[in-house]
């Protein structure tokens, strides 16, 4: 036995010195790409039955358009930034389509799967589309008075605001939300940029670069000043919620609009979702605060008067490793019945949204300078805010965090090269002793 074990150990400590360093360096690899927590990729892969491919679900929303001209147009918009490139397609609602720019009607904004795990939402940006251009229906809704609030407004959809994120989670990865290269497309946004909470997780909620550093939101910064809506709608799954600013504190907006936002939200609950949802602010509802969210955005430096985060459908039960469970439903019933609720639920909002903004309290205007903020792509995409909802100055600081990060790779270098010495060193000594088979007993 103590043979064994010494001659294990001759040939054992070369082979544990090269899978330590293998392992270490994998470690540090993940350490300096941010990734602390390492997230076990789901068990369950995506069910086909169920949801489409992103490229089929693209498809059919094309094909959707083009049967039906009358109503919809889509274009597609792209942007990149230092090699990474993201595309987002967008879907413009319009009756009688000429007058997509019309400012008289009331626009409403509705971006899904921000996260490529929450594949459900992109399917329920589909039904909405399907149930706007008339080829699928909503029980209990009379088509008259669907018309005629319809005809008042235009909707942009965009069914898939993370494509590269969400072809991750189609090649297996099911427990990724963040984009092409990693970057959570839901803090990379101006308001509180950046601010890590004690229980930050780093892989996560990557904020990236700067505020604006990821394409993506780029594009949807771009969309949403130019479209300038009255409604904002980021929807998301994970949970059962109905969310209003703010998601970086734990209070909501004082004044008029939040009064609105809160009366519309429990409508909302109250009839569509059986008083299940959890409503109030991101911040103070869901249990920890965001920072650099899409909706803080919205609602702080974009002014649009009723923005929300909608938390579509969550599996509690489900284990913190089974991704594609906790974010999507994945039988039938389920399926269906979320998409039939929310879909409804959206209709609502389409109905009660301009009643509740009435001319009496028409949109609150900022002044031009203040809500057009230069980006300067050329310098990925770096932003200095010029001034929030309160006119309070705020700067984005670059912490060094370039400088810091060079010299956390010099050091893993380094200690990875005094690691392989020290394993050489053992080899040299171990050389006169006799090679055992490797293969354990
Ligand atoms: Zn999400």
């Amino acid at each position: 036995m103590g043979r064994r074990v010494l001659s294990l150990s001759s040939s054992s400590s070369i082979r544990f010195c090269f899978f330590a360093f293998l392992q270490y360096a994998s470690f540090l690899v993940l350490v300096v790409n941010g990734k602390k927590n390492l997230i076990p990729s789901s068990s369950m892969p995506v069910n086909r039955d169920l949801y489409h491919s992103s490229g089929d679900l693209m498809e059919q929303i094309k094909a959707l358009v083009h049967r039906h001209p009358d109503k919809l147009t889509m274009e597609r918009i792209k942007s990149r930034n230092k090699g990474y490139q993201a595309e987002i397609s967008v879907v413009t609602y319009c009756w009688g389509r000429k007058e997509n720019d019309d400012r008289s009607k009331f626009r409403i904004l509705l971006s899904f799967g921000q996260h490529g795990r929450e594949l459900i939402t992109s399917e329920l940006a589909f039904r909405i589309l399907s149930i706007l251009s008339e080829e699928q229906f909503l029980p209990n809704m009379d088509p008259a008075s669907l018309n005629s609030t319809l005809d008042k407004l235009i909707i942009k959809v965009v069914p898939m605001e993370n494509l590269n994120g969400r072809k991750l989670v189609e090649a297996g990865d099911l427990c990724e939300r963040r984009n092409g290269r990693g970057v959570d497309l839901n803090r990379n946004w101006s308001v509180d940029w950046g601010k890590k909470e004690k229980d930050y997780n780093p892989y996560e909620e990557n904020p990236g670069t700067a505020p604006f550093s990821e394409p993506e939101t780029q594009i949807m910064r771009k969309l949403a000043l130019s479209f300038d809506p009255h409604v904002w709608i980021n929807v998301h799954s994970g949970m059962e919620a109905l969310f209003m600013p703010y998601d970086h504190k734990n209070t909501t907006p004082d004044g008029f609009s939040a009064h609105q936002m809160k009366f519309l939200l429990e409508e909302v609950n109250r009839h569509h979702c059986q008083e299940r949802c959890m409503i109030g602010s991101g911040g103070g509802s869901v249990g920890y605060l965001a920072h650099g969210t899409a909706t803080d955005f919205m609602y702080d430096i974009a002014r649009v008067p009723m923005a929300f985060t909608f938390e579509i459908y969550g599996d509690e039960a489900a284990s913190s490793q089974d991704c594609f469970k906790m974010f999507n439903p994945t039988d039938l019933t389920t399926f269906n019945r979320v998409l039939n609720d929310w879909s409804a639920a959206f209709f609502a909002i389409f109905k009660l949204g301009p009643q509740q903004l009435s001319e009496d309290h028409p949109k609150v205007s900022a002044p031009k300078s203040d809500k057009w903020v230069s980006i300067d792509e050329n310098l990925d995409g770096y932003l200095m805010e010029r001034s929030s909802r309160n006119g309070k100055k705020m700067e984005v600081l670059d912490f060094g965090m370039q400088e810091i990060r060079t010299y956390f790779r010099l050091f893993v270098l380094s200690s990875v090269l005094l690691l392989f010495m020290f394993c050489s060193r053992i080899s040299k000594s171990k050389s006169s002793r006799p090679v055992l088979s490797a293969i354990p007993l």
